[in-house]
């Protein structure tokens, strides 16, 4: 094997994101505070079209904060999609709430809209209303908001759009990440934009960033003897990482375009072989075309999901399986799951293709080669 690894999504960092963090640590703002800080808080707010932007440690961070903000507390129920990745559920388990899975719609792998409408009205009925919704923007592609919104507005249920992959993205001309109460975003490592490990909540409502930004700073009150009168976290970005950020915003046009051509070339090189078929994108928003997926079906495409990912890894191209949904985790046996089938579905059929925006013609080509070659 000769060929170099091809991997699903690595950093993309260059010239501009050096420059910008050599500059941070030259002026000694190695610090969780500082300009870039700032500066990249309020880039990321203005790009998003949202009023407050708070700075985290990681997109988990930013999903537990939201939830406090939303008034989560032990013994409550959060409506969660299955087909996301562990974050989503473990920031409600920090909490000691409950969450309760719900189903993925087949249009988009996001959350089935009719399958939260029916769970809030039934739950209003017995007058168990979940604390909150939450919502996930899966690889990239907006959920259905406005049914979503509708539902939550009916019975006054908060909702929380977990955007971590998919800034850039658009539902009906509106950004991901500025949906209902609060937006979490992450800048993992394998994200659209990354600071090699960071996050982000986005609100409108002042309310909910300043106690995202108190509680993520140790809860110290504004006096000079630490006072504290709650338990904090310390889950700040540092100023360095946040530098990084800033030039990956600047680039966030280009790599999205990037992405989107590599999901062309993929639709237009495999599109034609038969058991092969593309996430569905819907008709109501714009993707960032985070990772390009797909469903294997192994009797018309003569390989099942599983054979198709180790053809991928004996060329030394890293693909992965589609998530596997959380009412299948071990970690959450316990839990109510409605539906299902979709998201298992999904799981046994579905696979991430390479679709880092630095992904060379010729790496495409190699990957479509593999695909190909059963
Ligand atoms: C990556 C991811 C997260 C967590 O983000 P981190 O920054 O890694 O903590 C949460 N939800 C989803 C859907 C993600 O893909």
């Amino acid at each position: 094997m000769t060929d170099t690894r091809i991997f699903l999504s690595p950093p993309d960092v260059s010239d501009v994101e050096r420059k910008l963090l050599l500059a941070a640590f030259d002026s000694n703002w190695v610090a969780p505070v500082g300009p870039d800080l700032d500066a990249f808080e309020t880039q990321v707010a203005e790009l998003v079209g949202v009023r407050h932007a708070v700075a985290l440690a990681s997109g988990t961070a930013a999903l537990h904060l939201a939830l406090v903000a939303a008034g989560v507390r032990r013994g409550d129920t959060v409506l969660v999609p299955s087909f996301t990745f562990a974050a989503t559920a473990n920031a409600v388990m920090y909490l000691g709430a409950r969450p309760v899975f719900l189903d993925s719609t087949p249009q988009s792998w996001n959350v089935d809209p009719d399958l939260v409408a029916q769970e809030l009205r039934a739950r209003a009925g017995t007058g168990r209303l979940p604390r909150a919704v939450i919502a996930v923007d899966m690889y990239g592609q907006c959920a259905d908001y406005q049914p979503l919104l509708d539902a939550c507005d009916r019975y006054g249920v908060p909702l929380i759009e977990d955007a971590a992959e998919a800034l850039g993205a658009s539902y009906r001309g509106k950004p991901a990440g500025s949906f209902g109460l609060a937006g979490v975003l992450s800048f993992n490592g394998n994200k659209i934009i990354t600071t090699g490990g960071g996050g982000m909540l986005l609100t409108d409502d002042r309310r909910v960033a300043t106690t995202a930004r108190h509680l993520a700073t140790q809860a110290r009150e504004p006096v000079a003897h630490y006072e504290h009168r709650v338990v904090g976290y310390n889950y700040r970005l540092s100023n360095l990482l946040a530098a990084v950020g800033r030039g990956q915003v600047q680039r966030l046009a280009e790599m999205i375009a990037a992405r989107r051509q590599t999901a062309r070339y993929y639709h237009e090189a495999l599109g034609d072989l038969p058991g092969l078929t593309f996430m569905p994108v819907a008709p109501y928003g714009s993707p960032n075309w985070w990772l390009t997926s797909l469903l294997v079906d192994a009797r018309k495409f003569g390989a099942d999901r599983d054979q198709l990912l180790a053809r991928l890894a004996r060329h030394n191209i890293e693909a992965r399986p589609a998530w596997k949904p959380m009412h299948l985790q071990p970690v959450f046996q316990d839990c109510v799951m409605r539906g299902g089938e979709v998201s298992a579905d999904l799981f046994r059929r579905g696979l991430c293709l390479p679709s880092g925006s630095a992904l060379t013609e010729r790496d495409r080509e190699r990957v479509v080669t593999a695909v190909r070659e059963g």
